[in-house]
């Protein structure tokens, strides 16, 4: 078996051995004569799979009690959506902390439903910083405070919580969550897409305080109320169950490796050496402010971008796939999620120190 090094922002890299354990595992679940995905949601293994999960995933991010945990579909963009439908509670606005695309895209869904206050922007920057906490116009009346900690596509990280005097923090982690550790109780949600750093595509995981359950109107849809997933376990309807089960793959893994104390050590060694790389180097260039510079998504730039499709091309062939820019930013991305290893990070390095020598 080859395995390339595959640097894509999403659906991304997920451990070699999570992978060798699903498949050994998929035509017969544990003596069950079953695969996972054949299973009934309501069966006993499904559900001993699904609190499985859930429990690792909560002594992981050391989700407190007054939580739920919820496994959904939809991505994050339907939370673009379900956050207003659920969180707003009779009150008319809500503030959005502005930090690149998938802020903005949040923004637009958030209009539909309110009036939204744009707290803080980097827009002037063209994204390549955060608003600092004293530079935000926070609305003490606001029905919650959305950020983004890290865009995906600028690569940029909020190297700070946002301190929101007790209005709810609401949070799109999709691209950072499980790289460190994180106080989940400065948050009243979280959510996340799973095809970044929890497993395959499908599944959406939303962390909510309890108190911010319950409180949407009676006419939204019963798939984007918080409650109809917290009351019925994340059962309402059919789960995606086979996401579930590899995110659940994926937990184990964190945690027999050292759990999110030893992610965050080695993630910020592998984006220090690619940050180290390109600023040393007279070729490559990333825009981002030291400070907000993203330990999970890696964009750079080449000296003469005429050589872009020469790299993309000789690095392919070197097993580094994936290396494309987002096309609103161009150049290069390198998305380094807990399942790169740290090797692969290094051939990066090397492929890029080789190449700007036979073409810098
Ligand atoms: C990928 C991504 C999304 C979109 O996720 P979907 O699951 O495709 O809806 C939203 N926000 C961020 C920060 C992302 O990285």
């Amino acid at each position: 078996m080859a395995r390339a090094y595959n640097f894509s922002a999403g659906p991304a890299m997920l451990p070699e051995e999570v992978l060798l354990q699903a498949q050994e595992e998929l035509p017969d679940w544990r003596g069950s004569g079953m695969s996972v995905m054949e299973m009934s949601h309501r069966s006993k293994e499904f559900v001993s799979i699904a609190e499985q999960a859930e429990a690792d995933l909560r002594e992981l991010l050391a989700v407190p009690d007054d939580y739920r945990v919820l496994f959904l579909q939809g991505g994050a963009s339907s939370q673009f959506a379900m956050v207003p439908l659920n969180l707003l509670r009779g009150k008319s606005g809500a503030d959005y902390i502005n930090t690149g695309s998938w802020s903005k895209k949040a923004i637009a869904e958030a209009r539909k439903f309110c009036e939204v206050n744009i707290a803080g922007s980097s827009e002037a920057s063209g994204f390549t910083s955060v608003p600092a906490q004293d530079e935000l116009n926070l609305n003490p009346d606001a029905a919650y405070v959305h950020c983004t900690p890290n865009e995906t596509i600028g690569g940029v990280e909020f190297p700070y919580v946002p301190e929101t005097g007790g209005v709810p923090l609401v949070a799109d982690m999709s691209s950072t969550i499980l790289s460190r550790p994180i106080d989940v109780s400065r948050y009243g949600v979280i959510y996340a897409g799973a095809q970044k750093n929890i497993g395959p595509a499908g599944l959406t995981v939303v962390i909510v305080r309890e108190d911010l359950i319950g409180g949407a109107a009676a006419d939204t849809p019963a798939m984007f109320d918080y409650s109809v997933h917290a009351e019925a376990g994340s059962m309402y309807n059919t789960p995606p169950t086979y996401a579930w089960y590899l995110a659940g793959l994926v937990f184990q893994w964190l945690k027999r490796n050292g759990g999110l104390e030893a992610m965050a050590q080695i993630n910020r060694r592998k984006a220090e050496a690619l940050y180290d790389a390109i600023d040393n180097s007279g070729f490559y260039a990333n825009p981002v402010d030291k400070p907000c510079r993203s330990w999970m998504n890696v964009p750079f730039t080449l000296a003469d971008p005429d050589l872009d499709a020469t790299f993309l091309a000789e690095a392919k062939e070197a097993g580094l796939l994936t290396l494309k820019g987002h096309r609103s930013v161009g150049g290069m991305r390198a998305s380094i999620y807990n399942a790169m290893p740290e090797a692969g990070v290094r051939a990066l390095i090397e492929f890029m120190a080789g190449f700007e020598q036979r073409y810098g």
